[in-house]
Order: structure tokens, then C-alpha cells, then sequence
């Protein structure tokens, strides 16, 4: 009988997407997913961390807490730790759970096989690289063997690493410096995708709109000729993006966007704070009028434009005048939503150094809830005014709370609930909108406007 494997991922798309690829590297080594929810069944499993946020550690460490007593019980269990939390503590996991097997970081996903094997007969492995290997293609997350969940839809990374130094930021020092990736690979690799089935594409990166500005002197294509080329592949009916940086964003992306009709309708571009003095704190390079009026010339010319953002409560220094000022600005974005976070210091960051800076965590409390306050607000205005209104809608299966229903994701991220007989998923369907939530809508099929074109079966790609 084949061994079974299961991944549990913390944080954020990279990671997802860094999961699929050690589950595309495990199943090229005959390894298989195990059965079921229940992960503890698996003989290998794989814990792709994040180091974003402190829950995220705390999860963690609870985890591998209760593998410990099924490593008890079952020897030949395999535990491995990756992600950004084993690249930023390496022996300290090993230290505090010595029954892990394997450890390994960013830079070397591609050898969670190889390093698992290893352990086998070796014992307990740590391997963690200081830097990416620049030669080496495998580097890139989207050029290794991709055991995807979601048949229609794909990630493909064109950009590793960030050049930025915000003060809040742990990734530099865990993803490495800005790599981009070159430009051919990236459409070859949606030429692919869109051969075997797949009709959306999210391209990623810690700062898209630095996209090529790494190439050593090589003249190359910026990010928006990129969005150009990748909107033009054949069969590719959706791309999105994430994340680009507001500092970076300039007319001629916005332009991409508004002329490649494949290129949706939504920008997620992160404020993180609206006070000038706290945006200078952390390094961020814009103020909050600049980001203002981002905003509005994406608005003015990119038509039925969603703008969602992640914004930070709580940073060292923040005063009732500076979150007054984030308020403000959230309010004047009226944005479709937002991921809003409170302060976590990350040791090694610059912030995480101002400990006579942090904000008393009541205040910060109440503060997070009165951002959500109009955060929701906008988010809810934004939802009412779809109603009565024919959106587009690509399938992503039955809902979750209520499998009489059906799940969709209109061009501006949305999700609506909507009434219909099952479709696949990846169908293309127009969906009119009868109610709206604060966070979804509902909706009644109107029409089927193409079905998906990947096979049912889960295909396994090599980039
Ligand atoms: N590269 C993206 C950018 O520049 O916006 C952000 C990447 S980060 C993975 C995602 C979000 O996590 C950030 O936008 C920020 O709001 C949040 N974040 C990062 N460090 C944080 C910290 N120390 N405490 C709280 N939130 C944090
Ligand atoms: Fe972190 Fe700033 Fe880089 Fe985003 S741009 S990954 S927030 S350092």
C-alpha cells in the first residue's frame, strides 16, 4: 500500500500555493493524499508554517504538541516543519520538538522529498538554505511538479522574495531578496495551465508592481506588460493579482487592467495605515492622500472597480490622532473590505525594537473595532448596490452552510450564494443578485455561459 501524506498550511497564497508543490514533489515520489479530513492518519505529515503574526507560532507549536503523542504511539510517523517559521527558527522547532523529522525553509522546498527520504535513514534532518540559488529554475515555486485542489483555477508565482523594509515586516528576512521570474517561463507556464483545463489564473508576488526591476541590466518587461501578455493567453478567462504595492502602482498598470478584459475588476491594495506620520514609521513611501489618489485613478479608469486592503491596528507610537487619520482615509476608500490585524512585533523587524512605543492592547481592541465599524460599513454599501444587478459568476461548488445552494465568485471577488441544479466547478454562469450580506450575496442562475474545461480528475502538472 502506497504511503499517505497531508499538509496542514498556516498564512498566506505563497504558502498555499509552496503546499501544493511539496504535495506535487511527495505524490511524484508515491506518496498519496491520505483519506478523509482527519490528517493524523497520514504517514507523513507536513506543517507549512508562517511567521506573519504570533497566533500563528502559537498554532504551531499546539500542533506539533499533539503529533507528539501520535509519534508516541507511531514510530514510523513522519513530521516535517517548512515554511517561513522553520526558515526564521530552524533549531529552536528542533529544540522545543525534537520528535519533528524533517526541517527545512523557503528557499528549498523543492527537496521535501529528498529531506524526508533522508530522515528515514538518517534520523532527524534540519535543512535550511540562506538564499535562493538563482540558477536554479526549481527556485520557482510554479516550475515544480503542482498537485492543485481546484481543477479551473491556478497560482503562478512570478516574483520571490521583497526589496521593502517595512518596519512591521518579518518576510525579507525569511522570503529573501526580490527575485523576479522571467517573464517566457511565467506565459509558458499559463499556456500550460490553460491546455490542461484551467481558466483563472492569480498571479503572485510580495510586490508585483516591482515585477522585473531585479533583471541585472536585462532590459525586461515590467508588470504590466506581463498582466498584457498572461490576459492574452488562450483560454485564460480570469486573472487576478496579488499583492501590489501602493508606492509601486503606477498608470501603466492601472491601464493593463483596464484594457485586457480578462484582468478582473478588483484591486487589493494594502493601506496599512492612514496617519503620514505612522506610513513614514514604517517605511511605506506613500502618504495617505497619494494612496487616495491611487485609488481614485484606478476607480476612474478601470469601470465597476472593487478595492479591498489590509490594514494594521496598533503599530508602536500610534496615537487616537494617527488611527483617527486611518479611519478617515478607510472611510474615503470606501473599500469592499478589508483584512484588518493588530500589531504584532516580530523580533528582528525595526518595530518590534520600539517596545516603549506599544499601544496599551485595550486601546488597540478598541480601536480594531471601531475600524471594522466602517470597514463594514463600506463593505455593506458596496454589497446593497449589487442587488438587482446580473454578475458573472465562475462556480466554485455547492455552499458550505447550505448545500441546497451553489457558490460563486463574481470578477470583483464576491461571493454569491445563488439557487440553481449542481454545476461543476469552473462553470461560467451569470448569477442576478436578490440579496446582499455584509460579507455575500445571494442570487438566482440567469445562464450557463460555458462550462469548465479542466477534466474532473485532479490533474498533477510539471511546470
Ligand atoms: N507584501 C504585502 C504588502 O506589502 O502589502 C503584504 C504581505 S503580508 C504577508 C500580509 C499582511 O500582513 C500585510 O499587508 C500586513 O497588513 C500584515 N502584517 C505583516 N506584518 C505584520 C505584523 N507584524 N503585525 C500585524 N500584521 C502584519
Ligand atoms: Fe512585507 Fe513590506 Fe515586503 Fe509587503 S512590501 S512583504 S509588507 S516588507
Amino acid at each position: 500500500m502506497a504511503r499517505t501524506y497531508a499538509i496542514r498550511t498556516f498564512g498566506c497564497q505563497m504558502n498555499e500555493h509552496d503546499s501544493e508543490r511539496i504535495a506535487g514533489l511527495l505524490e511524484a515520489d508515491g506518496l498519496v493524499p491520505v483519506e478523509g479530513d482527519d490528517d493524523t492518519l497520514a504517514d507523513v505529515v507536513v506543517l507549512n508554517t508562517c511567521c506573519i503574526r504570533e497566533n500563528a507560532d502559537n498554532k504551531l507549536y499546539g500542533h506539533l504538541g499533539h503529533l507528539k503523542s501520535l509519534k508516541d504511539r507511531r514510530p514510523d510517523l513522519q513530521i516535517a516543519v517548512a515554511g517561513c517559521l522553520a526558515q526564521k527558527d530552524r533549531e529552536a522547532i528542533r529544540e522545543r520538538a525534537p520528535h519533528v523529522d524533517v526541517v527545512f525553509g523557503t528557499h528549498n522546498v523543492h527537496r521535501a522529498a529528498e529531506l524526508l527520504q533522508q530522515a528515514a535513514t538518517t534520523g532527524p534532518v534540519t535543512e535550511i538554505l540562506e538564499e535562493t540559488v538563482l540558477e536554479d529554475r526549481e527556485a520557482f515555486p510554479s516550475a515544480l511538479p503542482t498537485r492543485r485542489d481546484v481543477g479551473y483555477a491556478a497560482w503562478v508565482t512570478i516574483q520571490i522574495g521583497c526589496d521593502n523594509k517595512c518596519a512591521f515586516c518579518i518576510v525579507p528576512a525569511v522570503r529573501g531578496p526580490e527575485i523576479s521570474r522571467p517573464v517566457d517561463d511565467i506565459v509558458a507556464e499559463v499556456e500550460a495551465l490553460a491546455a490542461d483545463g484551467v481558466t483563472e489564473v492569480t498571479l503572485l508576488g510580495q510586490n508585483v508592481n516591482s515585477f522585473g526591476r531585479d533583471g541585472a541590466g536585462q532590459p525586461r518587461p515590467l508588470f504590466a506588460p506581463l498582466l498584457r501578455a498572461v490576459g492574452a493567453v488562450e483560454g485564460i478567462r480570469r486573472v487576478r493579482y496579488t499583492s501590489p504595492h501602493p508606492k509601486d502602482l503606477r498608470a501603466d498598470t492601472i491601464a493593463a487592467m483596464a484594457e485586457t478584459p480578462t484582468v478582473c475588476e478588483h484591486l487589493h491594495l494594502p493601506l496599512q495605515s492612514g496617519s503620514d506620520r505612522v506610513l513614514a514609521a514604517m517605511h511605506r513611501g506613500y502618504t495617505g492622500e497619494r494612496y487616495l489618489a491611487k485609488v481614485a485613478a484606478a476607480r476612474a479608469a478601470i469601470d465597476d472597480l472593487a478595492v479591498t486592503t489590509d490594514i494594521i491596528v496598533g503599530f508602536p507610537g500610534e496615537t487616537d490622532d494617527d488611527f483617527a487619520d486611518t479611519l478617515a482615509v478607510a472611510a474615503e476608500a470606501r473599500f469592499d473590505g478589508a483584512y484588518t490585524f493588530i500589531y504584532s512585533p516580530r523580533p528582528g523587524t525595526e518595530a518590534a525594537e520600539r517596545v516603549d512605543q506599544f499601544v496599551d492592547p485595550a486601546v488597540v481592541s478598541e480601536r480594531y473595532e471601531r475600524l471594522r465599524v466602517v470597514i463594514d460599513r463600506s463593505a455593506q454599501a458596496a454589497y446593497a448596490e449589487r442587488v438587482g444587478r446580473v454578475e458573472e459568476v465562475v462556480v466554485e461548488g455547492p455552499s458550505r452552510t447550505n448545500p441546497d445552494l451553489t457558490t460563486g465568485r463574481t470578477r470583483q471577488n464576491r461571493l454569491v450564494h445563488f439557487t440553481a441544479e449542481p454545476l461543476r466547478a469552473g462553470t461560467l454562469a451569470t448569477v442576478e443578485i436578490t440579496r446582499a450580506g455584509g460579507h455575500s450575496l445571494r442570487g438566482e442562475l440567469r445562464e450557463v455561459l460555458a462550462a469548465p474545461r479542466h477534466r474532473t480528475r485532479i490533474p498533477v502538472v510539471a511546470g
